[in-house]
């Protein structure tokens, strides 16, 4: 106990000296006095002790209406009362009053000691109360404070995320930056990676001279001080500040602007004629305004470059000859060019319309219809009203649908036409010709006896004739089939034709120590088809897996039916085909390097094969690894029977990338 201010109401000599002199003035309390209740009331008001004493009879207001009327003016001033008459109904009205203890006279000092201090702990406890109190009104005050700021830097960090303009944004966040830190201007530098210098990208209240001229070296500023270390920097009770030669501020405080940890470029605020400095709270504040303002950036600039190269794409989509086509997995339109709109005819606003109500082009929707398989693209030729055909190609694009892209071709289907037709016109002539040669060839050991090495060079002669013959009427064979020449369409056996070129094909095979296993399905059902082409198609098969499997190798011919199609293979164990040539070994006398040399042929038979492959609807692939044999599988869908309208009873199976279709095979 110490110190403490108590108040000692009483009108009485003898109590008043007792209390003041023996027992509060030796224990270190100041005291004040008053001699009627009245007089007390109104200095316990005026004074605000720490705690009152005072008697229960006294002139003019009685000690219980003095502590009642503290309470009515609302002092909570603890209070003793002492009484010469104790009950028990004056006990409760005192405590009910608001006293905190309650001494009945005459006492000894240490009663009235002990009351008070129990009063004294009371005053303490009350005290601490208050004390408390106040500091958390003081940080809830603060709190509140802090919570509007960092609110209306969220707000403001909201506002400038949502902008995509940078110039925009760029402004914004400097007026941002002013205001939260009550600024007089406020700066946006950006680092130019190149020359290592900062510049002003963004300002505001800022001399205009010094916006547009101002570069700052990162080793020579403030600013490039901030870029190198990446903290701010807040400076201001050390006098003049320089900015850049001749331009000085009295306080400046600057944040990095980061991203992913990488510092591009700094937000800036300062004071030129306001000598009070930033605060660490304007620091906190300004640098909370930056991270929103960096990603913002950040995204801005995406943004700007994402447009630029999004309006390239779309320039060159527009202007590109290519028909292009993208539509979303649902087979709603998402893009048309300007060139697929003027040749299909689809109307203008098309996006988001299905496909299929905005094009009429059946060939071209059963391309976009068909399952992708292992997103693979799809090809075919699209021929157009106008008489040009198309090369379309249809791609699967994950997250996106599908995008068709064409190219016209019709000058190339021209050109092969042309070919076509010159190699077929060549070819009949040089038929007659031959069979000249072949005959007078023939004739020449009955004009005169002929030594053995002439009879070897007629052999070779005759062979060779014969070689150029049969790819003469290979070549008439093609230009028949692709010109449509051969349409019968009889009932045939697949098992009966692959028996029959089996056994031609044995003592070829024989003559290499080949075994050929067959497997075929039993009953394999009759198919409609040009037996007389489809024997061929499996002769030339069969007879490339004999001359491409060395000595000792095996060839497997195995038929199946799956489904509505028939699946021939032919597999060998031979030299197998480099993944280079694969795509090409359809086309016109192409032969692999590989070959060339070592294996006799014209690059012919595969051709040939494609074409009759085409002509019955049919799918065609290869799949080898170089030195590990290959397998070719033919696919052809069963045909209805002629008297019903001759098309395919199912579609026919989708091969690999490699595959041939019917429109593709043909020509290019
Ligand atoms: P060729 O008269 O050269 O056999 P083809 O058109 O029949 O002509 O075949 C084209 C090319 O495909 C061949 O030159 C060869 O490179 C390759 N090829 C065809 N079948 C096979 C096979 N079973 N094994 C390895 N390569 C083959």
């Amino acid at each position: 106990m110490a110190n403490e201010r108590v108040l000692v109401i009483d009108d009485g000599k003898d109590i008043r000296d007792l209390l003041v002199e023996s027992i509060l003035l030796p224990s270190g309390f100041q005291v004040l006095l008053a001699r009627d209740g009245a007089d007390g009331l109104q200095k316990a008001l005026n004074e605000k002790p720490d705690f009152i004493i005072v008697d229960m009879q006294l002139p003019r207001l009685s000690g219980l209406e003095l502590i009642r009327g503290l309470a009515e003016r609302g002092q909570e001033i603890p209070s003793i009362l002492i009484t010469a008459h104790g009950s028990e109904q004056l006990a409760v009205d005192a405590f009910r009053a608001g006293a905190c203890d309650y001494v009945i006279k005459p006492f000894e000092a240490e009663e009235i000691l002990a009351a008070i201090e129990r009063t004294i702990r009371t005053v303490h406890a009350r005290r601490d109360k208050q004390e408390l109190v106040e500091r958390l009104h003081e940080v809830t005050h603060q709190l509140g404070d802090r919570l509007r700021e960092f609110n209306t830097v969220i707000g403001i960090g909201k506002s400038v995320a949502s902008l995509l303009d940078l110039e925009q944004l760029l402004n914004r966040v400097v007026e941002a930056g002013v205001y939260l830190t009550n600024a007089e201007e406020g700066i946006l530098l950006m680092l130019d990676k190149e020359s290592h210098e900062l510049y002003v990208r963004a300002a505001k209240n800022l001399d205009s001279e010094l916006a547009k001229t101002v570069r700052l070296k990162v080793h020579d500023s403030l600013a490039g001080r901030v870029i190198h270390t990446g903290e701010p920097l807040l400076v201001g009770e050390k006098g003049w500040q320089k900015i850049k030669t001749a331009y000085l501020v009295q306080s400046l405080l600057y944040v990095p602007l980061r991203v992913k940890g990488r510092t591009f470029g700094v937000l800036g605020v300062d004071n030129r004629k306001k000598s009070t400095p930033f605060t660490i709270r304007d620091q906190e504040l300004l640098a909370a305004l930056a991270d929103y303002a960096a990603i913002a950036i950040e995204n801005a600039q995406l943004f700007a470059r994402t447009e630029v190269e999004r309006s390239k794409l779309e320039a060159i989509l527009r202007q590109t000859e290519d028909l292009v086509i993208v539509v979303d997995p649902n087979g709603e339109i998402l893009l048309v060019n300007q060139a697929a709109q003027a040749a299909f005819q689809i109307p203008d606003q098309a996006t988001g319309a299905s496909l299929a109500s905005a094009l009429e082009h059946p060939e071209l929707l059963e391309l976009f219809e068909q399952p992708d398989e292992r997103g693979s693209t799809r090809r075919a030729e699209i021929p157009l009203a106008d008489g040009r055909v198309f090369n379309a190609h249809v791609t699967p694009i994950p997250g996106v649908g599908r995008a068709a892209v064409m190219q016209d071709i019709t000058h190339l289907k021209e050109l092969d036409r042309i070919k076509s037709e010159f190699v077929s016109v060549v070819s009949h002539d040089l038929r007659s010709p031959l069979t000249a040669i072949l005959g007078y060839v023939e004739l020449l050991p009955r004009a005169g006896p002929v030594n053995e090495m002439q009879a070897q060079f007629i052999q070779r002669v005759q062979r060779s004739v014969q070689n150029i013959t049969s790819l003469i009427e290979d070549l008439l064979d093609l230009g028949r089939i692709e010109a449509g020449f051969d349409q019968s369409m009889q009932p045939y056996h697949i098992s009966t034709l692959i028996r029959d070129v089996v056994e031609g094909l044995r003592p070829a095979a024989e003559a290499k120590n080949q075994t050929i296993k067959l497997s075929m399905a039993p009953h394999l059902a009759p198919n409609r088809g040009n037996p007389l082409r489809l024997r061929q198609l499996i002769h030339n098969l069969i007879d490339n897996a004999i001359k491409y499997t060395p000595t000792g190798g095996e060839v497997v011919v195995e038929a199946s039916r799956e489904q509505e199609q028939i699946v021939l293979r032919v597999s060998d164990t031979g030299i197998g085909i480099a993944p280079a040539d694969q795509p090409y070994v359809f086309d016109k006398f192409y032969r692999s390097e590989a070959v060339v040399d070592s294996h006799v042929g014209t690059g012919f038979g595969l051709s040939l094969v494609a074409s009759v492959v085409e002509r019955h609807q049919g799918r065609i692939w290869v799949k080898s690894i170089a030195g590990n044999g290959a397998t070719f599988t033919v696919v052809l869908p069963v045909l209805l029977p002629p008297e019903k309208p001759e098309q395919p009873a199912g579609r026919p199976r989708q091969g690999p990338a490699n595959a041939r279709s019917p429109a593709q095979i043909g020509g290019l």
